[in-house]
Order: C-alpha cells, then structure tokens, then sequence
C-alpha cells in the first residue's frame, strides 16, 4: 500500500535523527496534508459541478493500490474460474451502461463468509461468498453489482475523500496488533477480527443518501442491462431479511434496520411504478443456480465458518475452534476454513498446532496471501524469527507495498538480534504514515536505540 504522494527526504541511519527529522516523521505520520485536493469536478451523473476530494487518477490508483489488500483480508478470490468470470460477466453488462463506462471495472467472489459487497472507487468490487449463498438469481446479483457500479459512478468516495479518508487508508494500513511481553524480547500475536476493518473503514462513512442514489443508479444500470427489476426488490429483501435475523453477518452498509425496510420498499414502488414494463422479463434462476451449485455443495462449510467467526467476534475460543473444526470436516481443503481455525487456535495460544493449518491453507492456496502472513506470525511468537521473516518476505511478493510487511520485518531483525536492520524496517514503516499500536512500538523502540530522540 502506497502512499499517494511520497514525500521525499533522504534518511540515513548513520546517526541519530536530527529533531528536524524527528518532526518530519511525525508530521508524515499524521500525514492527512500530502493529499492533494481536486477541487471542482463534473459529476458524471448529474452533470453538476461538486466538490471531490480526489481526481479520476486519484480514485483509479487508491484502488489499485487498496483493493488487492482488502480481497486478501477478505481471504482472497473463491478458486473457482468459472464463478468469478461469471460474476464478473454479469457486471461487465451494467458496466457498459452505466456513466462511466471506461473506468477500470472488475470482479470476484471472495471466500469471506459475511454477508456484503463493497467496491474501490476505481470500480474494483468485491462479492462474498456469503451473500452469494443468500441471492437467489441473477438479477439480484445484477441489483447487488450494480448498487456498487452506483456508488463508482456517482463518486461516492471522492466525495468524501481528503483527511477523513486518509485516516481510513491507515486504519486500513494497520495489521495485526504486536504486544510486547514485559522484557520486551517475545512478541505475542494479538488476534482481532481484521477481515472486516478495512471495507467497513472505506465504506461505513457513505451517507444514508449515497446509498438512495447508489440504489436510484443501481436499478437503472441492472434494468438497462436486461433484468427484471424485481432483482433489486428481492436483494433487498432479503438484506432486510437478514438484518432481522442474524444482524452480526450484515456489514456496515446493510445494517441500518430501518434503512434496509426503507430500501425495500422504494425498489419495490420502482418496480411497480417506474420499471413496470420490464416487469414482463423472465427472472433469470436457472443460471444462477447453475453458476452457484459449486458453492452450494459447501454452504455447511461455510454456515460454520460464519457461526466459528460470530463466537471468536465474542471471544468465545473453544466453540469458535468447534465449529472451525465441523467446518473442516464437511470440507477439508477450504482455504477460509484452515485459516480460520488457526487464528482461533493463535487467539488460544496453540500456535504450533495453528501453524499446522496454515501450512495446509498455503498448500491449497499458494497464491493467497493471507496464510502466509499469519504464518510469519506465528513463527514470530513461536520464537523462529527466520522462518518468519521468509514468510514476510513471501508475503511481500504476493502483496508487494503493504507498509504493515515493513513493521514485521523490522520485528523478525529484531529477534534476530539485528538491531541495525530492524531499526532501518521500522523507520521505513514510520515513514509510510502509519498509526496505532504498532507505530508506537516502533517509535518507542527507535528511542530506546537512540535512533530518535
Ligand atoms: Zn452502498
């Protein structure tokens, strides 16, 4: 994850920071001024002047740098050709008819179990597998992708752009916590519920107006593209649906109750009023099942996965390892399922056992990769500093630029005993605006070296 602007300014380690350097750092560390505002634009829908926190090059080169981090914490694209093409054929219909045919669009099924979608503003969109398994055709499915061809179209995130986003790209940025045990030698992975930080952090802030209008344009692109419209009432039904009955698996845009009854009933007054005509179109099930049957072999997997992660959300370990494991039993090579079970088992401290299911994860999925991270983890606390620092390293090449990889290099140098090269790692993280718990740590550790003052 790159900044958008690097500052430039030569750093050396020879010698302790000047304070100038220092105040530098800090001040990039804050970082919210190195976004250059846009100013006026042309919104691509309403034709209108409005102000936009980024350019079109902006929003194209924030998704590209971001979205391949959020799929990964979204445990990646399902392994199934067939069903992300087809996703992404169902899109590239609406695309075209939308107003802003050109941008970069693309899309996937992730092996996320909660229920939600979410695009980059550059168009990347992520689909999870969980709201996969709660749609019943495809023209929900085109509803669904074309609420977030909405959200591009009418630049809902340039709109919102400049410190607050800023702020989120580095909520985005931050990983999993690291503590300290007292003697400060032994690193203790933190398990959080990451997978979920960064779109809820991208996309929480749309206004309850931008998702009227998203909905407004959503229906439109899907009806243009050849759907019965009954697709967008029957989508929000169903979240209305879900919203009633298991709340927890409902992401920030979905959640809102009396949003998700108001959306239903404004699509379904569409449907009867504005869209009646293409009311006539047979609803397109058939495909849709037949795309979808792979999933459906394994919705038991995931309907354990979904209940494993609502106990770990609670911190309830042990069943949350029971249902992991009923999970692995129905399926046994499901990427999202070993890596789930081993962040349950790191939350309890059996990190040889977690680094197990890890190994399996990376063998089904070599190219995914968040097993590969969690894995240097885990050898970070099972004191095998060089084995974690190859996974890092790994890491790196599957998802080049994620400044979080910079902290836990520094974090392996440092078990290492390599002072020199992990002071230079945490410097380089600093430098990339980090915050939180780890950006402390870093800096705390810089001071103790007299790296900083
Ligand atoms: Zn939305």
């Amino acid at each position: 994850m790159k900044r958008l602007s690097p500052p430039r300014h030569p750093i050396s380690l020879e010698g302790p920071l000047t304070r100038r350097d220092f105040l530098w750092l800090m001040g990039a560390a804050g970082g919210a001024a190195l976004l250059p505002l846009s100013g006026c634009a042309v919104d691509p829908v309403t034709g209108q002047k409005t102000l936009v926190g980024m350019s079109e090059q902006q929003e194209m080169s924030l998704d590209k740098s971001q979205s391949p981090n959020q799929f990964s914490s979204d445990l990646g694209a399902v392994q199934d050709a067939g069903l992300n093409r087809y996703v992404a054929d169902v899109g590239g219909g609406l695309w075209s008819k939308s107003h802003r045919p050109k941008m970069p669009y693309s899309a996937r099924v992730l092996n996320a179990n909660y229920v939600n979608a979410y695009t980059f503003p550059g168009g990347s969109m992520g689909v999870t597998r969980g709201i996969m398994l709660e749609m019943q055709s495809e023209d929900e499915l085109a509803a669904l992708l074309g609420h977030e061809t909405g959200h591009v179209n009418a630049r809902h995130a340039a709109e919102r752009a400049g410190k607050e986003l800023l702020a989120n790209v580095a909520l985005t940025a931050a990983s999993v916590a690291i503590a300290s045990s007292e003697n400060g030698q032994q690193y203790l992975p933190l398990l959080q519920p990451l997978s979920q930080v960064g779109a809820s952090a991208l996309l929480a802030k749309y206004s309850r107006d931008n998702e009227r209008e998203a909905d407004s344009l959503g229906m439109d692109y899907m009806v243009a593209g050849g759907y019965n419209p009954d697709g967008m009432s029957g989508l929000m039904n169903m979240l209305r649906g879900e919203a009633r009955q298991k709340p927890s698996l409902l992401e920030t845009m979905f959640s809102s109750h009396p949003m998700s009854e108001e959306r239903y009933q404004t699509a379904r007054l569409n449907a009867e009023q504005k869209y009646a005509q293409q009311r006539t179109r047979p609803p397109q099930r058939e495909r849709y099942l037949d795309h979808t049957a792979g999933l459906r072999r394994i919705q038991p997997t995931v309907e354990a996965c979904q209940k494993g992660e609502a106990l770990m959300a609670n911190k309830q370990l042990p069943q949350a390892e029971d249902q992991f494991g009923q999970a692995l039993r129905y399926t046994r090579d499901d990427y999202a399922a070993n890596v789930l079970m081993a962040k349950a088992l790191m939350a309890q401290k059996k990190t040889r056992e977690a680094d197990n299911y890890l190994a399996t994860a990376k063998s089904i999925y070599p190219g995914e990769a968040q097993a590969v991270h969690l894995s240097g983890l885990a050898k970070l606390a099972l004191r095998q500093p060089e084995a974690a620092l190859a996974e890092f390293v790994a890491y790196d090449k599957l998802l080049p630029g994620n400044p979080g990889t910079l902290f836990f290099v520094g974090a392996a140098h440092e078990n290492m005993g390599q002072r020199r090269e992990a002071a230079n790692y945490y410097y380089r993280y600093l430098q990339s605006g980090a915050q939180g718990g780890e950006a402390q740590f870093a800096v705390a550790r810089l001071k103790d070296w007299k790296v900083i003052k």
